[in-house]
Order: C-alpha cells, then sequence, then structure tokens
C-alpha cells in the first residue's frame, strides 16, 4: 500500500494512506488543494497542490473532488453594501408574520423600471 507523507502545522511529517486524503480542483480556474485529517491531533489539514501534486497523489489512488465556484461571485451587485443597521432590520423583520410579502414588495419597488 502506497503511503503519503504530509505535513501538519503542530505535528510535523505525518504518514497517510491515499484514503486518508482527498484531492480538490476548482473547474473554473483550475486551483488545486488537497486535505487531510492529522491522524495524530485529529486537526484539519488543508494545502494548496500544483497541477503536479495533484496529478502525482491522484495516480496514488488519492480520490478527487471537483468543485465550481460560487455562481453569485459572477452576479452583477448593484447599490451600496448592507448596513449593520440594515441587517438588523431584516432580522426583525423575519420575526413577523408576512414577512415575505414584504420582501417581495421591497424588492418589486427597488427594482429598475
Ligand atoms: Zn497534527
Amino acid at each position: 500500500m502506497t503511503t503519503i507523507r504530509a505535513n501538519c502545522p503542530s505535528c510535523g511529517d505525518v504518514q497517510l494512506r491515499a484514503a486518508d486524503l482527498t484531492v480538490r480542483v476548482c473547474s473554473d480556474d483550475e486551483q488545486g488543494s488537497y486535505c487531510f485529517q492529522c491522524p495524530t491531533c485529529a486537526q484539519a489539514v488543508a494545502k494548496d497542490a500544483s497541477r503536479r501534486i495533484v496529478d502525482l497523489l491522484v495516480s496514488s489512488g488519492v480520490r478527487m473532488e471537483v468543485w465550481r465556484l460560487p455562481a453569485e461571485l459572477s452576479e452583477p451587485h448593484l447599490g451600496p453594501p448592507l448596513t449593520p443597521d440594515e441587517l438588523l432590520d431584516f432580522h426583525l423583520l423575519l420575526g413577523e408574520d408576512g414577512w415575505f410579502d414584504e420582501v417581495e414588495d421591497m424588492v418589486r419597488r427597488s427594482m429598475p423600471r
């Protein structure tokens, strides 16, 4: 069985099996990383990985997950950022009956015609 040596920030070098790691690759920018739980201190560790490291880990039998950046990143963001007061108002509104209709009204009123 292949053992893989990785580095835990608290414990230093640790030995892992392929099943102990996960490689993650973002399909939008092809950034790679790998993560594992340290067998000594149980800390979750995540590290950036170059294409070469990703290929090496995958060819050693480490499972790969492909993920996408959230679609919200490419949405247009108009208007000023939310203030803490607005967030508090919204929180209070959610405690009232009929909050959904009121939010729907607000959205309709703020839409450009
Ligand atoms: Zn550790």
